[in-house]
């Protein structure tokens, strides 16, 4: 490709495609997050290089794991069950419970393989600027799963930002009366991090939390 010094390139938003039905397609494509124009674009191109077979799996993929995909009644994990396979695994710790803001967190704490409790996954945090409240979430099923004797820690496990801490502080607070211990994770610097270039308010909380250095090197599931 060459690249003139000062070119602008074309912006996508405003050319006209070739074909209505090119259009369509890339509309629907750039709806997805993350995706602009010029990449739908490309996207689009390439599938219509690709045989119809191929296309007709692409689609049919995304259709059926949209009617056959279920939210779990019991944490909203995603499965093609009622209840998903978490919560049925009786080897798992019914007593302690992670809450998550989506599969793609209950999948990271997943793959540790350090976690043998339950999950409960919020579909989202709390967030004001985007009209998200409590409602929206599955807040209401947490507090019922709560009451239930069986479980003894609620563990939150939601992202380290503003929306996050506010999902907590509001969960913590409609749990004052009940016996429920709630922890959350750590926060400090990350492994592998040098301290010179941690942020000042992870150094912080690193100091507020520090551990015995013993609780450092255990590394057994809780
Ligand atoms: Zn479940």
């Amino acid at each position: 490709m060459t690249c003139i010094k000062g070119a602008t390139p074309v912006n996508f938003a405003f050319v006209e495609m070739p074909s209505r039905l090119i259009d369509r397609a890339v509309d629907q494509i750039a709806g997805l997050p993350g995706v602009g124009r010029r990449t739908a674009l490309r996207l689009a191109l390439h599938l219509l290089g690709r045989n119809e077979e191929d296309v007709r799996r692409f689609t049919e993929a995304i259709q059926d794991m949209k009617e056959g995909v279920l939210s779990c009644s019991t944490c909203g994990n995603l499965g093609e069950e009622e209840v998903c396979s978490i919560c049925l695994d009786d080897r798992r710790d019914p007593s302690r419970i992670a809450v998550v803001e989506d599969l793609r967190d209950l999948l990271a704490i997943e793959s540790t393989g350090h976690f043998k409790g339950r999950y409960h996954v919020l579909g989202g945090v709390i967030s004001p600027m985007d009209g998200v409240g409590p409602a929206d979430l599955r807040v209401e099923s947490l507090l019922m799963r709560v009451g239930d004797a069986e479980v003894k820690e609620l563990i939150f496990a939601l992202p380290t930002t503003m929306e996050g801490d506010t999902t907590a502080f509001y969960i913590n607070k409609r749990l004052q009366n009940t016996e429920v211990e709630v922890t959350t994770l750590a926060r400090g610097v990350a492994v592998g991090d040098e301290l010179q270039y941690a942020d000042e308010l992870t150094l912080i909380r690193s100091l507020q939390q520090r551990l015995p250095y013993s609780a450092t090197s255990n590394s057994s599931a809780p």
